[in-house]
């Protein structure tokens, strides 16, 4: 299996080099050459399993399948569930399926708990260093923290909107006392962060100098490990099922996507969206336009440029580079691109809906009143939008983070704190360290210079 660029002008790389650089070299991001077809996962009970099952073919010509079967029954060991992803009838055929049972409460821990190990794992063998650089809305900061924290051979750099993300995900980060952990509070929006990192990659001396590499969800190996929840959930209720999926950045969706290709029998995928709805926009309209970004109560999902959004532009354009490239820097330099191309795969592929966050709030207040279940403020609009869609047959509902993550909204929506799980307590007390910087390349490039001599 060989990863080539959406750009189309980098070389074709294996699992491990486009694990560790990231981004690819022409500024594209990697995609396998093909899907493979899904195989029997065995029993959906045993989540490692299933996963091996999924992913092997993605690593087997890198990885043997003994170190990459103990790598991920390690990495899911970590839940505090044996079920790893345990699912909750709603009734009418509805289900939440909780992807929050990991190290960080958010859906994130289930790749980036597998991405840690594979870091280690990969630099162990070829005995390299690198320098993790990554933006974050909030939760990729807290798994990515987590994850890497005192790895040998890794330094992590976590660039956040400052004040833009709540105070139990930004103590998540700033809370780790290692020395590789680097947290740098931006004057800016996640976009913001965002394009900082792509500028320090944009950078080649700069990025062979200091080794970059980056654990967002650009990177392949988390789309990857999401895929396996959507088969999981699909074989465990033995149908054929719509997901409904707060999106942000379109990764975890852009999984269900994959899912669907291997041959997973995805009944459709709704992209749920809060204010910043530049994709159900585009979902509606054909035209992608981008807008300022508003702060909302599901920060995880306050972005207006989708990176993942170019795999699939790249998979509508019939693996295209120069014309994904074209739509993708088109779309950056007027903040608008239309293509009947892309928008009707779009358009095919999702359905789409957006939630203000009063609607998100009265969705939360009526589940807790309802069935006393409590879901934080993005899960809420994953649900709104699949009552608002009513897609018929089985849907599940992806509950992307505890809502103790987001005490504010969850007290503004039903009057009363959520309960802080024991794995919270520690962050809400411990000292933070970060360094608040301006929204300017220059200045975050050098201070990751300066702190990569120190170490
Ligand atoms: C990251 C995140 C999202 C959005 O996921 P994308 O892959 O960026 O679309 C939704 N909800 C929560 C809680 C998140 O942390």
């Amino acid at each position: 299996m060989r990863y080539v660029s959406t750009r189309g002008r980098a070389p074709l790389v294996g699992f491990i080099d486009q694990l560790l650089r990231g981004l690819a070299p022409d500024g594209g991001l990697y995609l396998p050459e093909s899907f493979p077809d899904l195989t029997d996962i065995g029993s959906a009970d045993d989540y490692a399993e299933a996963a091996f099952r999924v992913t092997f073919p993605y690593v087997a010509d890198d990885i043997p399948a003994d170190d990459w079967g103990s790598l991920l029954e390690n990495a899911y060991r970590r839940f505090d569930t044996p079920e790893v992803v345990p699912m909750i009838e709603l009734g009418d055929g509805h289900f939440l399926l909780e992807l929050f049972h990991g190290p960080t409460l958010a859906f994130k821990d289930l790749a980036m708990q597998v991405v840690g190990d594979l870091f280690e794992y990969a630099l162990g063998r070829r005995g390299e260093s690198v320098t993790v650089i990554g933006a974050t809305s909030g939760d990729t900061g807290a798994a990515a923290v987590q994850a890497l924290a005192d790895r040998d051979g890794i330094e992590l750099f976590m660039l956040f909107p400052d004040g833009g993300i709540s105070e139990v995900q930004r103590r998540q980060m700033t809370t780790c006392q290692s020395s590789n952990i680097h947290n740098l509070a931006v004057a800016g929006s996640f976009d913001d962060c965002q394009d900082l990192v792509k500028a320090m990659f944009a950078d080649d001396a700069f990025r062979d100098e200091h080794r970059l590499s980056a654990v967002n969800s650009i990177n392949w190996a988390r789309v990857m490990m999401q895929i396996v929840y959507y088969v999981v959930a699909i074989a465990r209720l033995g149908d054929s099922v719509t997901f409904s999926v707060p999106t942000g950045n379109f990764g975890n969706v852009y999984a269900g996507h994959v899912a669907r290709r291997m041959g997973a029998r995805v009944n459709g995928l709704i992209i749920a969206s809060n204010r910043n709805d530049i994709l159900t926009r585009f979902h509606d309209q054909s035209v992608m336009e981008i807008r300022e970004v508003i702060r909302t109560t599901s920060p995880s999902m306050d972005i207006q440029v989708s990176s993942n959004l170019e795999r699939f532009v790249f998979e509508a354009l019939d693996y295209d580079g120069d014309a994904t490239a074209a739509f993708i820097t088109g779309f950056r330099e007027a903040g608008k691109v239309a293509d009947d191309r892309v928008a009707g795969a779009y358009r095919s592929a999702f359905s789409a809906a957006m939630l203000t966050d009063e609607e998100g709030a009265a969705i939360i207040a009526d589940l807790d009143a309802q069935l006393g279940i409590l879901i934080d403020p993005h899960t809420a609009i994953g649900l709104g939008a699949a009552r608002r869609l009513r897609p018929g047959g089985t849907v599940v509902t992806l509950a992307t983070a505890h809502p103790a993550k987001f005490g504010d909204a969850i007290v503004a929506a039903i009057g009363r704190p959520p309960a802080v799980p024991q794995r919270l307590q520690a962050v809400l007390n411990a000292p933070e360290s970060f360094e608040v910087v301006p929204n300017d390349a220059e200045t975050v490039t050098s201070i990751v210079a300066r702190s990569r001599q120190e170490f």
